[in-house]
C-alpha cells in the first residue's frame, strides 16, 4: 500500500491530533477531516498527562504561546489522591518513588510518611499549591514534568487553528462508508459525495464506524479490572478558591470523582458503575458533595472500557475513543492519541509511505500493550482503595483482575517499594514506569513484607530536606500567578 492521501473520519480531538501530527511530519501527504456538525464532539476530556505537552512542543514543534493564548490551559504536576487509607497523597509525573539518595540507604519509597507526603520538588510544588519554580525575570522556570487541564472545546479549537495553518482540509459532511477489498473503499456523503484516499483514520468517536462497525474487528473487554461505565459530570464558575496545580481524584461511594481545575472554572465529575448506582443516585451524590454545582446543569455520559483487537486493519487505523477506551482516573485518553498519531507518523515516515505487513503487525502489537498497560495500572487503584467499605468497593477489592500488574503486586507484597525489579517486570515503554506502580501502592499503604525503619541520621536527614523542598515551593509561582506573567504584553517567549 502506497500512501498519498489520508481520510480523517472525525473531528473531535482523536481526529484533530491525527491529522495535524501527520501533516507536520509528513508534509507532502494531503489529509482531509471529515466531521458531522449533526453528531458533533464527545466535548469531554480535560485532564493530560506529560506526554501531551512533549508531543506537541518537542515532537510537533508547535509554538508554546499560540496553544497558551488559544487554549488557555492551566498547568496540572499530577494527581492528588483522596484514596486509601491515608488523608491523601500526591502522584506527580517527576518519577519520585524510585530515586535514591546518596545520604540514604533505600530508595524514597521507603521512606514516605502520612506528615510529609511528598518525595521530591514536584510533590512538594504540589503539595504546598505551587507549579513552578520562580526565575530572576519574574517568570516561572518550566520543567519537564507538567501537563495540562484544558476545556475541550477550546482544545479543539486551538486543534482546528493548527490544522488549518498546517494545512489539513476540513470538510463538514455526515458520511456512511463503503467497504473494500483491503479495507474501506470511500466515505460517502450524505449528498452522494464520494471522498476516497489511500489510508482512512477512523476518530469517530465511541462510534468507531470503520473499525468496529464496517471492519467488525473483535473487540477486548476490560470490565474484568474496570467497573465503571458512566460519568455524571457538573461544575460551577470559580470564585475565592485556589487553582490546585494538580487533578484531585476522590473516592466516592460507587467510584470516584475527578476535579480538573481551569481559570474561571471547576469540572467535577463522578466515574461510576452503574451495576452499584443509578444515574439519579449518583447525580445526588455528586450534589450533596459539591453544592456548588447548579442542579439543572450535569450531564451523564456512557462508556464502556476496552480496546478493539487490532485498530490497524487493511487500509484503515482506528484512534482515540474509536481505538479503544479507558475511564478517566489518569487521564490517559489524549496521551493515547499522542501515542497512537505518533506511531503512525514513525511508521508511515520509515516505511516511505509504504507499510508492510510487519510494521502493520508491529503498530497493533505496540499500542495494544499501550492501552492494556493502562488497564493494569488502574486495576491497582482499585484493588487496593481501601478507603470506603460500601458494596462497590468491596467488589473491586475482591474481584478486580490485575492481569500484567499481577507480578509486580506479588514483587511489592515480598518486598516493598523496592525498584529492583523495575526495568524487568515494567516495559520501559509503560508510561507509568515502575514509580508510577510504587506511587499507587505505597500511597495506598499496601502492606508488604520489608517495612523500613530508617536510622535516626536517616529520619533526621529526610525530614530536613522535606522541609527543605517546602521552603523551596513556597516561594515558587502558584497557578494563577505564573499564567499572568506569561500574560505580560510585549513578552518575549524563549
Ligand atoms: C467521562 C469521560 C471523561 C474523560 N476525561 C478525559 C480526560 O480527563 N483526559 C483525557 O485525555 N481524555 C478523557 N476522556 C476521553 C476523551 O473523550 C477523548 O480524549 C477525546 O475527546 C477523544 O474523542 P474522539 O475524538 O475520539 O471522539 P469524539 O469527540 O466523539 O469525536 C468523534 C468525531 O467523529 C465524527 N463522526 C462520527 N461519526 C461520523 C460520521 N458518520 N460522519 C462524519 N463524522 C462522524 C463526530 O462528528 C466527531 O467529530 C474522557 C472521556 C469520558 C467519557
Amino acid at each position: 500500500m502506497k500512501v498519498a492521501s489520508i481520510l480523517v473520519l472525525g473531528g473531535g480531538s482523536a481526529g484533530l491530533m491525527a491529522a495535524l501530527t501527520l501533516k507536520r511530519k509528513l508534509p507532502h501527504l494531503s489529509i482531509r477531516v471529515l466531521r458531522s456538525p449533526e453528531i458533533g464532539i464527545i466535548g469531554v476530556g480535560e485532564g493530560t498527562t506529560a506526554t501531551f505537552p512533549r508531543h506537541f512542543f518537542e515532537y510537533l514543534k508547535l509554538k508554546p504561546q499560540e496553544f497558551y493564548a488559544q487554549a488557555e490551559p492551566t498547568w496540572k504536576l499530577g494527581i492528588k489522591f483522596i484514596w486509601g487509607p491515608r488523608p491523601h497523597f500526591y502522584y506527580s509525573f517527576a518519577f519520585e518513588f524510585q530515586k535514591r539518595l546518596p545520604e540514604l540507604s533505600r530508595n524514597n519509597g521507603f521512606y514516605y510518611q502520612d506528615d510529609i507526603p511528598w518525595l521530591g520538588h514536584a510533590s512538594a510544588y504540589m503539595a504546598q499549591d505551587r507549579a513552578f519554580p520562580r526565575q530572576p525575570n519574574g517568570l516561572p522556570r518550566f520543567h519537564n514534568n507538567h501537563a495540562f487541564h484544558i476545556e475541550n472545546i477550546k482544545l479543539v479549537h486551538w486543534l482546528e487553528n493548527q490544522c488549518a495553518s498546517s494545512g489539513v482540509m476540513i470538510t463538514d459532511a455526515t458520511v456512511q462508508a463503503e467497504k473494500g477489498g483491503n479495507g474501506i473503499q470511500a466515505l460517502v456523503g450524505s449528498d452522494g459525495t464520494r471522498y476516497t484516499a489511500d489510508l482512512y483514520i477512523d476518530a469517530s468517536g465511541f462510534r468507531s464506524e470503520l473499525v468496529g462497525r464496517v471492519m467488525e474487528e473483535p473487540y477486548v473487554d476490560y470490565t474484568d479490572s474496570l467497573f465503571c461505565d458512566r460519568a455524571v459530570i457538573g461544575g460551577w464558575q470559580r470564585t475565592y478558591e485556589p487553582v490546585h496545580p494538580y487533578t484531585t481524584a476522590e473516592t466516592m461511594d460507587s467510584g470516584w470523582a475527578w476535579q480538573i481545575e481551569h481559570e474561571t472554572f471547576i469540572n467535577r465529575g463522578y466515574v461510576y458503575a452503574s451495576a452499584h448506582i443509578s444515574d439519579d443516585a449518583a447525580r445526588e451524590e455528586l450534589l450533596r458533595k459539591n453544592p456548588k454545582i447548579p442542579h439543572d446543569r450535569t450531564r451523564v455520559v456512557k462508556f464502556r472500557s476496552g480496546r478493539y483487537a487490532r485498530s490497524w486493519i487493511g487500509n484503515v487505523v482506528a484512534m482515540g475513543n474509536s481505538a479503544g477506551f479507558v475511564e478517566p482516573l489518569e487521564a490517559t485518553a489524549l496521551q493515547m492519541i499522542c501515542v497512537e498519531a505518533s506511531s503512525l507518523a514513525d511508521s508511515l515516515g520509515d516505511s516511505l509511505c509504504e507499510p508492510g505487513d510487519s510494521m502493520v503487525r508491529l503498530y497493533n502489537r505496540y499500542n495494544g500493550a499501550q492501552w492494556d498497560d493502562i488497564r493494569n495500572f488502574l486495576a491497582v487503584h482499585y484493588m487496593f482503595n481501601t478507603r470506603l467499605d460500601t458494596p462497590f468497593w468491596r467488589r473491586c477489592r475482591t474481584e478486580t483482575a490485575l492481569h500484567g500488574a499481577a507480578d509486580i503486586i506479588d514483587f511489592f507484597r515480598e518486598n516493598g517499594p523496592s525498584v529492583v525489579a523495575g526495568a524487568a517486570l515494567v516495559h520501559p515503554s509503560n508510561s507509568f514506569g515502575m514509580d508510577g506502580y510504587l506511587a499507587l501502592l505505597v500511597g495506598q499503604a499496601v502492606p508488604h513484607g520489608k517495612p523500613y525503619m530508617p536510622t535516626p541520621t536517616e529520619e533526621a536527614f529526610w525530614r530536613k530536606r522535606a522541609e527543605g523542598l517546602a521552603a523551596e515551593a513556597r516561594v515558587g509561582m502558584g497557578v494563577v500567578e505564573a499564567l499572568k506573567a506569561l500574560r505580560q504584553p510585549g513578552l518575549q517567549w524563549g
